[in-house]
C-alpha cells in the first residue's frame, strides 16, 4: 500500500518537473514546500521568492527565518508541520500571481492538503487567504479566527514579511500562532 509520504513525495517529483503555466519556463528550482506527509499543520503563502527559487526550498529568506522561529514559539516539532505555497514556481522579480498561474497551479496545493490532511491550515497574508477562503474576507478582520470549510479548518493570519515591513505586526502574529496553537490541541483526534 503506498504511504503518505510516498504520495507527499511523488506530488513533489511532478511539481519539479511542472511546466503548466509559463513560470516553468522563468524558474531556477520549483518549490514544492516541505514538511510531514501527517502534519497537524499546514502553513501557506503566497509564492517562492528569489531564495526559495535559488534553492528550491519554502521560507528560507528573512520572512522564512521568522516564521520557522514562530513555529518554534508553539513547540511544533519537525513532521508535525508542512510550509509551502499556492505558487510552486517564483514570478519574476517577484511580481504578483497572474490568474492563469494560479489556475494552474492550485490543484498541487489543493492535492498536498488532501494527501496531508492537517488538522489547521494557516494562510499566511491575504494572498494565500484569498485563494483558499475567497475574495470577500478582510484579513485584518479574520485573522487569528477559525474558518471551517468542506470540512477542512483554517486559521488565516498575516504573512511573516509583514513584520518585516512593520514591527507593530508581530504582536498579533505571535497571538495568532499562539491561538493555533490551542487549536491544534483542541483538534487532537
Ligand atoms: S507555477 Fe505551478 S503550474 Fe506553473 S510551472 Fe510552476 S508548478 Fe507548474
Amino acid at each position: 500500500m503506498t504511504t503518505t509520504v510516498e504520495l507527499l513525495d511523488a506530488l513533489s517529483e511532478q511539481i519539479r518537473s511542472c511546466r503548466l503555466c509559463k513560470l516553468g519556463e522563468s524558474r531556477t528550482n520549483a518549490v514544492p514546500g516541505e514538511g510531514g506527509a501527517q502534519a497537524k499543520v499546514m502553513f501557506i503563502g503566497e509564492a517562492p521568492g528569489a531564495d526559495e527559487d535559488e534553492q528550491g526550498r519554502p521560507f528560507v529568506g528573512r520572512a522564512g527565518k521568522l516564521l520557522r522561529k514562530l513555529i518554534e514559539h508553539i513547540d511544533l516539532e519537525d513532521g508535525e508541520y508542512f510550509i509551502g505555497n499556492i505558487l510552486k514556481c517564483r514570478p519574476p522579480g517577484n511580481r504578483d500571481p497572474e490568474p492563469l498561474e494560479v489556475e494552474a497551479c492550485k490543484p498541487w496545493l489543493f492535492a498536498q492538503i488532501a494527501v496531508v490532511k492537517p488538522r489547521v491550515v494557516m494562510p499566511l497574508g491575504r494572498f494565500a487567504m484569498t485563494l483558499l477562503l475567497g475574495p470577500k474576507l478582510q484579513i485584518g478582520k479574520v485573522r487569528g479566527t477559525v474558518i471551517e470549510r468542506d470540512g477542512q479548518v483554517f486559521m488565516p493570519t498575516y504573512h511573516p514579511a509583514a513584520i518585516l515591513r512593520s514591527p507593530r505586526y508581530q504582536k498579533v502574529i505571535v497571538a495568532d500562532f499562539e491561538k493555533l496553537a490551542r487549536l491544534i490541541l483542541e483538534l487532537e483526534p
